[in-house]
């Protein structure tokens, strides 16, 4: 056996070199492997898609759950957080305006 650089390495995730096995920084990207130990296929935001979806359509229906949910996640230090939590509030004033809206259209 004397398969010289293949073997102890691996290809980054984040940028497709060949990196050491145990490497925990990517020296070419600065892909950080020791968080995905940690968190599995999840980044900052720790929730599945599923879960999300859960989320926005609550937001969207129940207007007060989505700008609730929407600041408490828009105010993480993660981007994926601030992403979700933007959606979050941006489908509970959309649902909020829609009800509004609605509930102006029974007055008359
Ligand atoms: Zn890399």
């Amino acid at each position: 056996m004397e398969a010289s650089g293949s073997q102890g390495t691996r290809n980054c995730t984040g940028c497709g070199r060949a990196i050491s096995w145990d490497a925990n920084v990517c020296p070419y990207c600065g892909h950080d492997y020791r968080m995905q130990m940690m968190a599995p296929a999840q980044g900052g935001l720790g929730m599945s898609e599923g879960m999300k979806i859960i989320l926005y359509l609550l937001s969207f229906f129940i207007p007060i759950i989505g700008i609730i949910v929407g600041i408490i996640y828009y105010t993480k230090p993660d981007n994926e957080s601030k992403e979700f939590g933007k959606m979050c509030l941006i489908l509970g004033i959309v649902g909020f305006l829609i009800g509004l809206v609605c509930n102006f259209a029974f007055l008359i």
